[in-house]
């Protein structure tokens, strides 16, 4: 295994895994999401503590992630977990992007 702290000590951005697609993205670019009672919600400006799970902010994601059941895995709780709130915050992230695509192509 020589080789393998190598490559783990360069410091970069930390990558995480997305509980949809498991593939892996720069924190920066996942959401990272709490839970709240039994409520997902996104960890937004305000940083709550407990547990995270990281997702790509897309409906495809969640989709995949909700079917596979993996929110209350990644969360470390027993669920049926609501997700609405972070159905409703990708939603709206998504549609403002289309708006400053459409701005940006005029
Ligand atoms: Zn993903």
């Amino acid at each position: 295994m020589r080789g393998y702290t190598d490559r783990w000590s360069v410091r970069s951005v930390p990558r995480r895994t997305c509980v949809g697609c498991r593939g892996t993205s720069d924190q920066a670019d996942l959401l990272r999401v709490v839970v709240v009672g039994s409520v997902v919600v996104p960890d937004g400006q305000v940083r709550q503590a407990g547990r995270g799970a990281y997702v790509h902010p897309s409906p495809e994601c969640l989709e995949l992630a909700e079917r596979r059941r993996a929110f209350p895995r990644a969360l470390r709780v027993p669920g049926p977990l609501s997700t609405t709130a972070v159905t409703q915050a990708v939603l709206q992230a998504v549609s403002s992007k289309d708006r400053e695509i459409e701005m940006s192509t005029r």
